[in-house]
């Protein structure tokens, strides 16, 4: 625990303005169940801190991309939908966290998903003289996730969503990114939409709870307006994770 507090004991400033000048590489993750605005958050973050986002999503695609005998493989575990093997995500992840735009930190999305790679990624972070600084959980109700899902539109082409009130796209029903018509997912109904909601705390609690015990997880309230929720999660980043070891138990339903 002695390293985690004298982590947390660490200077924080210039952490308010944008772009921002930092002491330390800055590492976050942040995890919220589908429909919690997590996406709309971790694009402001990355421009907001200047870090790149690094998903393993792109990660794949990127090595599918350059037909390299690794991306054959993990274009095969995807078409047959299985899970990409823990060694080559994190392999891939390694090399990517290499890359100069790394330099300033990163913002992790949907990743770590489990929590031996939650471990080999502490590994690896410490072995570059970093760590971990911040675990960010965007916390909604079921019932409010599953009716902002019923009015999400989906990008086919880069899987960014919006919502016509609370994420609207610039232009009626296109992608801000590349122009593609926006659908609304069969995922996205209802009985699904719980499913896949269970599916997601069902595999990220542990992932947290191994966070938890390094004392780098902030509980973000995820009701109200994208400024609202934007605000809580900087103030937390700014103030540290909750202790370590907080108490079990209380994963579900908003915090009081
Ligand atoms: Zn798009």
């Amino acid at each position: 625990m002695a390293s985690s507090d004298e982590a947390r004991g660490r200077p924080r400033t210039g952490l308010k303005e944008g772009g921002v000048k930092r002491a330390h590489p800055l590492h976050l993750t942040l995890f919220g169940p589908p429909g919690s605005g997590k996406g709309t958050q971790a694009n402001y973050l990355v421009e907001h801190f200047g870090i790149p986002q690094v998903s393993t999503g792109d990660l794949f695609r990127g090595e599918i991309k350059t037909a390299t005998e690794l991306g054959q493989r993990v274009k095969g575990y995807l078409d047959r939908g299985d899970l990409v093997p823990d060694e080559i995500t994190l392999d891939l992840v390694r090399r990517r966290l290499e890359q100069p735009d790394c330099a300033k930190g990163v913002l992790f999305d949907g990743f770590p998903r489990t929590v031996a790679q939650a471990r080999e990624l502490d590994r690896m972070l410490r072995q570059a003289g970093r760590r971990m600084d911040h675990v960010l959980f965007v916390r909604v109700p079921e019932e409010t996730l599953v009716s902002r899902m019923a009015g999400r539109l989906t990008c086919p082409t880069c899987s960014r969503t919006y919502h016509p009130e609370l994420a609207p796209p610039e232009n009626d029903l296109v992608c801000d990114n590349d122009g593609t018509p926006l659908v609304q997912r069969e995922d996205d109904r209802p009985e699904t939409a719980r499913r896949r909601i269970k599916v997601y705390m069902d595999q990220t609690l542990p992932v947290l709870e191994h966070y938890r015990g390094q004392g780098v997880v902030s509980d973000i309230d995820g009701v109200g307006t994208i400024e609202e929720v934007r605000d809580r999660i900087l103030q937390a980043i700014e103030n540290g994770g909750d202790p370590p070891h907080a108490p079990r138990g209380s994963e579900e339903g908003a915090r009081t």
